[in-house]
């Protein structure tokens, strides 16, 4: 298809409550919406840093000044026959995963809209329903994230995820762990630790803990294999792994168990079909993990969840959880299982059926572009 034009929405998406990680606190998501247009129709898309380069080295306001400057102008006028075919045009930008992954997203839910089918069928998904997990980050008491763990266990949810971090660890995880005996936990470090930790984390292999997410630095891959050799906990990688090469990196290293999908992390939806692959083949199941993003990005997150080797529930959450008015409409709701557990289902409108509402997106942009072929 040809791109006739690429919009690009830099947001700031106000949360309900404030969302603390072992590398701060947000108070809003900032991200990147993009429309993009080809063929008389058009698409959303987005894209979901976060609004500093904590998580990962890419922010909002850079991948929105990356794309304006550099993405944007390499695709708007081209003709561009695939995913893969789109990376290409983009392969001579180094790194920007977060900033690809707008674009890339974009054209797969753009070809999905032309050929009147949902994402997760164009992706070659066969389900259309899939488990999703509570998440929970820290808490200004062990007694109130207690409290919130015992409302997700009665409400079904399979699996229970914790943010882990100095200040909020092992006293934490016993706690927990003495309340809950049986449930599935795992922990999520954010790159908040150093092999020189390896004690610490040897104790927690006595919690009986079903992963424990990005220990160690967001760009490292030999120091978690040389962890994950010495404890029984599997490791599983969520910022190291920003590219295909990465994860076969990290598949060849042993550097993990587990990998959490991100489709904005890794560069879009091409690069996340590669690495379930390459994953799948060598034994190691994912899960989709997600960077709090609108309803958009979350039906987006939701299609690529529909694929057999995530075998984990997802962290795919309803819009309610964190926005008052989500940007994107329909809102993303919870469906249930017969038993119960909460699980996600893919729309069946051809694309994604979602998009911001207009009003509500004029509200959150803080930056607005428009590319049109030069
Ligand atoms: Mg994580």
């Amino acid at each position: 298809m040809r791109i006739d034009a690429v919009e690009l929405f830099h947001v700031a998406m106000p949360l309900i409550s404030p969302w603390r990680t072992a590398y701060g606190e947000d108070y809003t998501v900032e991200s990147v919406l993009v429309r993009i247009e080809g063929e008389g129709r058009y698409a959303w898309a987005e894209s979901s840093p976060l609004a500093a380069p904590c998580y990962s080295p890419e922010w909002a306001g850079g991948i929105f000044a990356v794309l304006k400057k550099w993405l944007a102008p390499a695709v708007v006028g081209k003709s561009i026959s695939s995913g893969d075919d789109l990376q290409a045009k983009l392969g001579h930008f180094k790194g920007n995963s977060f900033a690809k992954a707008a674009l890339d997203n974009a054209w797969w839910v753009l070809d999905s809209v032309i050929q009147e089918t949902p994402l997760y069928k164009r992706l070659g998904a066969v389900k259309n329903e899939a488990d999703t997990g509570a998440d929970f980050g820290v808490c200004d008491s062990i007694n109130e994230l207690l409290d919130d763990i015992g409302r997700a266990v009665d409400d079904g949810y399979k699996r229970v995820k914790l943010k882990f971090r100095p200040g909020w660890d092992i006293e934490m995880l016993r706690a927990v762990r003495n309340r809950f005996p049986t449930q599935t936990f795992h922990i999520d470090c954010n790159s908040g630790y150093r092999i020189s930790d390896l004690e610490m984390f040897c104790r927690i292999d006595d919690f009986q803990l079903a992963m424990i997410e990005q220990p160690l630095q967001y760009d490292d891959l030999v120091d978690h294999a040389r962890l994950q050799e010495t404890i029984t906990t599997p490791i599983c990688l969520d910022e190291s792994i920003c590219s295909v090469d990465r994860a076969v990196m990290a598949l060849d290293l042993g550097s993990c168990q587990w990998i959490n999908i991100k489709p904005a992390r890794v560069g879009g939806l091409t690069n996340a079909l590669k690495i379930h692959d390459l994953a799948k083949a060598a034994g190691v199941p994912c899960w989709v993990g997600g960077m709090l993003e609108s309803a958009v990005g979350l039906q987006i997150m939701i299609a690529l969840s529909m694929l057999d080797n995530f075998t984990y529930p997802a962290d795919i959450f309803p819009s309610a959880r964190f926005y008052t008015d989500d940007v994107g409409k329909p809102e993303v709701a919870i469906s249930r299982r017969s038993d119960g557990s909460p699980i996600v289902r893919a729309s069946e409108a051809p694309g994604i059926g979602c998009e911001p509402d207009a009003k509500l997106l004029e509200k959150v942009t803080v930056a607005h572009a428009r590319i049109e072929p030069s």
